[in-house]
């Protein structure tokens, strides 16, 4: 029985990488540890999650979903339709507001598996989550409520900055910006050090110094009132070194370039939905 009757009882099926940030993030913010639950097909996974982070883990999802008030669907996105269509009577004898986090599954497929008029939250969070500083998308469908938006805000905001969509399709933007875009950081890092190697820094020394510059960088910007393209514009001096490196990019056509990418990108988060 839970010792915090007022609290939420939040259950997480598939204790993998993302659902145990979640939850992790969530201890950290004070949530209490005796109103979330987490299941895991392996004992092993068990006992190390009940020692880790002192919430239980169970091995019977039914189980789990009778008692649960939110139910977060983190397995990945091949096993979802045979995870839902077992938890069917479960949840619509419970009818829990039902979070995924998988990607390229939408709300009315999920909620069809789940046997129907659910409210449903889809969730597009990125792997830095995994370190507190994630950025997740989230859309509703038309039967959550207000109440619920705000504990789904406070559930994601544990493990970074949330955004809502109002429209399901803009799920494939957020996946082309935040949810892929780790990897465009690491793919700039990765050519910042492989110039600093080239122009005869220690390989050591290149990689920190692009990783510091890239975390730099970015707390600059998050930091700071000014948008990115003046901060870029007071560190442009005239005829100077950066302007130099700038123009290089410009006339790359770097901006067109990411506009291609993050197309493709879309385009392929919609190939598989
Ligand atoms: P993961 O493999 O680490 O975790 C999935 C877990 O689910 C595993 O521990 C697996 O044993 C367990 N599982 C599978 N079937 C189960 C069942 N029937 N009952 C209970 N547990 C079961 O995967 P992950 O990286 O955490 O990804 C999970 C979801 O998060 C995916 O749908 C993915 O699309 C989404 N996602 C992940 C990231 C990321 O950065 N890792 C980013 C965006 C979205």
């Amino acid at each position: 029985m839970t010792e915090s009757p007022n609290a939420n009882r939040i259950v997480f099926i598939g204790a993998g990488n993302m659902a145990s940030a979640i939850f992790g993030g969530m201890l950290e913010s004070g949530y209490p540890a005796d109103a979330i639950v987490a299941t895991s097909r392996s004992q092993e996974k068990r006992d190390a999650i009940g020692q880790r982070y002192g919430i239980r883990a169970m091995q019977d999802n039914l189980a789990a979903v009778e008692e649960a008030d939110v139910v977060v669907l983190a397995v990945k996105p091949q096993m979802m339709r045979d995870l839902c269509l077992s938890l069917r009577d479960s949840i619509q004898a419970r009818r829990p507001l039902v979070i995924s986090v998988a990607a390229g599954l939408d709300a009315a497929t999920l909620d069809t598996w789940l046997g129907g008029d659910l409210a449903l939250i889809r969730c597009m969070p990125n792997t830095p989550s995994l370190v507190g500083e994630g950025a997740s998308g989230l859309y509703a469908n038309d039967r959550v409520s207000a109440a619920e938006r705000q504990l789904a805000t406070e559930l994601l905001e544990s493990v970074g900055l949330v955004e809502w969509v109002e429209e399901e399709a803009q799920i494939e933007a957020v996946t082309a910006i935040s949810g892929s875009g780790p990897a465009y950081f690491f793919l700039f890092m990765e050519s910042l050090e492989a110039a600093g190697i080239a122009q005869g820094l220690a390989p050591e020394s290149a990689r920190r110094l692009a990783l510091q510059t890239a975390f730099g960088a970015a707390k600059m910007a998050r930091e700071s009132e000014l948008a990115p393209a003046e901060l870029r514009r007071r560190v442009t001096s005239p005829n100077g070194t950066t302007e130099r490196a700038i123009h290089a990019f410009e006339d790359a056509g770097l901006a067109e370039i990411v506009s291609r990418a993050t197309h493709a990108c879309a385009e392929r988060a919609r190939e598989l939905s």
